[in-house]
């Protein structure tokens, strides 16, 4: 069944893939249903795109591809502009969305709306984003320019945790290039992307430039295979993305690849109390844990005792609850599976000697079914804990010790991990050395790990990324052109009259 609007006929719902313009009912036997963290609820059912499907949704692309990359850029900047005033106009029923599927809470929705929509607003500048560059007379007449084209067709692989802002870090730049796109949302949580796609047509995106398609490995391997498609944007985690790098990097594709994190708070005696407990607090237990910038490990220099009774204090303060409940500051985890993996490696840090200052596994009166966990703190970890060294995506914040700001400085670096890490101090002088020595691709002083904004880019680095340009900003308009440079002689005599085998020099 093809329709231009996003039916809501069939109960539950069945997500339809995008393809060409039109929202199509999958014919695939197989579907997942997408269920409300909070209450076991099945909102919808999300399809194994068939091959057929996925097929098709890259020919659209392809088909697209000729007509957009000529669409003047003004133009293609223009449908980004009335794009981010749809947003702005549906933010409240995209963030409701966010929180039905995703589970956290409804402010905390509208940031992950409103943190993709930033991306929106800096793409209604690709004009300037992707100009080129111009040498005259590089030798006797002859001038030399670069130019960044568009690539084709692009795809985008999506991770649960920001239903809105990931797939909005990817197509509005990939398309306001000139590229046609294919987009994977997270098959747990598929409708914020099935709006903004509504949203983005509604905006004068053409029929083909963005399909989407869902389902999960097979889907993916497929987008890795197929020649038609020249570059892949993946967020999630390390299993998943390390995967597609290299699959996709055999078929000769370009990727890059953002991934999981254990991200370290160090704290020196000097910091502010008020402020820095707060940060904890909020970059520990926001999202319920599962931001990739989360903080989940602080290390204290001098000794986390001081710090211990008031964190404590903060934590418990938090009120757990459904995200839609007005009272919520943290909402339930993503799936049962992900609250048993949580509550496991909560149990097993206790078990390997870690002190467990706030057990959050306990159930919330009135949604007794959701998969809830209260903020939980565990002290004395060691490196060696299995709760340290899996990535934990759960309001679980783990507590160690240094004896020094160079010991904290190699706790940290030690770690595989290099997405984010931040200082706690007064001192210029330490900040200045952390800043310096950490391995972390984003640093945060005084502030908790801090989400770059769209005209920087998102910069995670060891095991955190994979690839060399990153999402957003100026890397993310290379990642997805292609710069051609092209040398041209324009002179006004014909005085080239002998042939010069010689390498050509000024
Ligand atoms: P995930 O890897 O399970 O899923 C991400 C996507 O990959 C989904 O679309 C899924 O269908 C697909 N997928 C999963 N396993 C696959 C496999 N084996 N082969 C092929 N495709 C596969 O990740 P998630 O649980 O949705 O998201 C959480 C992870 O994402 C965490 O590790 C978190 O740190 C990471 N994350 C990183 C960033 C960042 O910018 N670094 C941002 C958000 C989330």
């Amino acid at each position: 069944m093809a329709t231009s609007h996003f039916s809501t006929q069939s109960n539950p719902l069945k997500v339809p893939n995008l393809i060409g313009g039109k929202f199509i009912e999958s014919k695939s036997l197989t579907f997942i249903d997408v269920i409300n963290p909070a209450t076991q609820e099945v909102l919808s059912q999300v399809p194994l795109t068939t091959n057929e499907e996925f097929k098709a949704a890259v020919a659209a692309a392809k088909k697209a591809f000729p007509s957009w990359r000529n669409t003047p850029i003004t133009k293609r900047q223009r449908v980004m502009l009335k794009f981010q005033e749809l947003i702005r106009r549906d933010m409240d029923k995209l963030a409701l969305n966010v929180t039905t599927e995703q589970g956290k809470t409804l402010k905390d929705a509208q940031g992950d709306v409103f943190r993709g929509l930033e991306v929106v607003e800096h793409a209604c500048g690709m004009a300037t984003l992707q100009m080129g560059e111009y040498v005259s007379n590089v030798s006797h007449g002859i001038d030399t320019f670069s130019i960044r084209e568009p690539l084709g067709v692009c795809a985008g692989i999506c991770p649960f945790n920001f239903p809105a802002m990931i797939p909005l870090w990817m197509f509005p730049v990939a398309v306001t290039c000139g590229n046609t796109f294919i987009l994977k949302p997270s098959e747990k949580d598929p409708g914020a992307s099935m709006l903004l796609s509504q949203l983005a047509m509604e905006a004068g995106l053409p029929e083909g430039v963005l399909n989407i398609v869902h389902g999960a490995h097979d889907t993916v391997n497929a987008i890795c295979d197929h020649d038609d498609i020249k570059a892949i944007s993946f967020v999630g985690s390390n299993v998943a993305g390390m995967h597609i790098y290299a699959r996709a990097a055999a078929k000769g594709k370009r990727v890059q690849s953002n991934m999981g994190a254990k991200n370290h708070a160090v704290v020196m005696p000097d910091a502010s109390v008020d402020a820095t407990i707060n940060a904890l607090i909020a970059a520990g237990f926001g999202a319920a844990g599962q931001r990739c910038m989360a903080l989940s490990t602080v290390v204290f220099v001098g000794g986390s005792k001081p710090w211990e009774s008031i964190l404590v204090e903060r934590a418990k303060a938090l009120k757990v609850n459904a995200g839609t409940e007005a009272d919520a500051d943290l909402g339930p985890v993503i799936s049962i599976q992900a609250k048993e993996r949580i509550h496991r490696l909560i149990q097993s840090g206790f078990e390997s000697g870690a002190r467990l200052l706030l057990d959050g596994r306990s159930i919330v009166p009135g949604y007794e079914s959701g998969n809830f966990i209260g903020p939980t703190i565990l002290a004395d970890v060691r490196s060696d804990m299995e709760c340290y060294k899996e990535e934990i995506f759960g309001p679980v914040l783990l507590l160690t010790e240094a004896d020094s700001l160079e010991e904290a400085i190699s706790f940290v670096n030690e770690n595989k991990y290099g997405n984010g890490a931040t200082i706690f101090t007064r001192s210029g002088v330490a900040a200045r050395k952390f800043q310096t020595e950490i391995e972390a691709g984003q640093v945060g002083i005084n502030v908790p790990i801090p989400v770059p904004l769209p005209f920087f880019s998102f910069t995670g680095n060891k095991a955190s990324f994979a690839g060399d340009l990153n999402f957003y900003g100026k890397a993310g308009v290379n990642f997805y052109t292609q710069i051609k440079t092209i040398t041209q002689n324009w002179k006004d005599s014909d005085s080239d009259d002998k042939i010069n085998m010689a390498m050509p020099t000024s």
